[in-house]
């Protein structure tokens, strides 16, 4: 990859940023395309979003991703938001259009790709959802697109999880969940097919600070908790580091089908390339950067 005067800008804008693998996994697939481009990390404080976004329109950017905190304070700085970013409620890929920033949500094809490989009637998978924060909406959005019919979602905090039930009353998407305090879970995991982890719980580092903490803790379920499961529910868990988690081991020891976060991350990257670059992209390079990054045997 040469950057010279013509090489049209991407990036990544989050605060802290420092940490983000998206440049390593956009930048191998721009390489591999030889295409004259290249991927930035934007660092942006939070009082400076509006200001960044106006500088980089004027600076002729091409499109740019979101990380924490900003997926959900982009909305209001966007000429048009898709309908899927609006039923989420979050943005991660912007790209720029005659009419402006256009926002929208790849986090959900993200988390679908390893699903859809999967030969499976979603139509009766039953779905359980640990935790009701950002990444859970693109789950539950993710999972209205497969068709699914019955959504559990547990959470811990019941404003919280009373106000996620509601938020989904008025989008484009019509969603059929229901919200349960984490009390609840023995009654609500039985028969369970696909059980997706969107807690942080047993992500590196934090899973040091649970372990002091509780040395229990490195999974939001307990081995109990595993026993009504079996080699037909799928385990997802949105974490890609450790790479398998404790709750993946745990679904691995009930014979379940074991899937991390990393495809997500790199199947999310790969849709807002190809919005960027309007051509095919090359996934397996942006998968092996990403395997490389997290020192993942590829
Ligand atoms: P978030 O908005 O902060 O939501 C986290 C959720 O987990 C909240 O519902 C929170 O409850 C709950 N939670 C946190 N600690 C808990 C605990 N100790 N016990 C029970 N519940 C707890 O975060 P997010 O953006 O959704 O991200 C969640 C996870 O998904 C992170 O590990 C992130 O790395 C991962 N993720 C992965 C990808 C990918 O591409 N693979 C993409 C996005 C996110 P409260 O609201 O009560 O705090």
């Amino acid at each position: 990859m040469q950057i010279q005067g013509t090489t049209k800008l991407l990036g990544v804008m989050g605060d802290p940023v420092e940490h983000s693998l998206s440049p390593a996994m956009h930048n191998a697939a721009i390489a591999h395309l030889g295409i004259d481009y290249v991927y930035l990390p934007f660092p942006v404080k939070p009082a400076k979003l509006a200001t960044a976004v106006a500088g980089l329109a004027a600076i002729g950017v091409k499109g740019f991703n979101l990380t924490i905190p900003h997926k959900q304070a982009i909305i209001p700085l966007l000429s048009e938001v898709s309908p899927l970013a609006q039923s989420v409620g979050a943005v991660n890929t912007v790209y720029w259009t005659e009419r402006g920033w256009v926002g929208t949500n790849t986090d959900v094809a993200g988390f679908l790709a390893p699903l859809r490989s999967l030969n499976r009637d979603w139509k009766h998978t039953k779905v359980v959802i640990l935790g009701a924060g950002g990444a859970a909406r693109a789950v539950v959005a993710g999972c209205r697109e497969l068709g699914c019919t019955e959504i559990y979602v547990v959470g811990r905090n019941s404003d919280k999880l009373a106000a996620f039930a509601e938020s989904w009353l008025n989008t484009p998407i019509s969603v059929p969940l229901t919200v349960h305090p984490w009390e609840e879970l023995s009654m609500v995991l039985p028969e369970t097919g696909l059980l997706v982890n969107t807690t942080p719980i047993g992500m590196y580092p934090q899973v040091e600070r649970f372990r002091k903490a509780d040395p229990l803790r490195e999974s939001p379920l307990s081995d109990a908790d595993f026993t009504c499961l079996n080699s037909q529910t799928i385990v997802y868990d949105l974490i890609y580091t450790p790479s398998p988690t404790q709750f993946l081991q745990q679904g691995k020891a009930v014979g379940a089908i074991a899937i991390d976060g990393s495809e997500m991350l790199v199947q999310q990257g790969a849709a807002a390339l190809k919005i960027w670059i309007e051509q095919p992209v090359p996934v397996e390079v942006m998968r092996q950067a990403l395997h490389q990054k997290l020192g993942l045997a590829t």
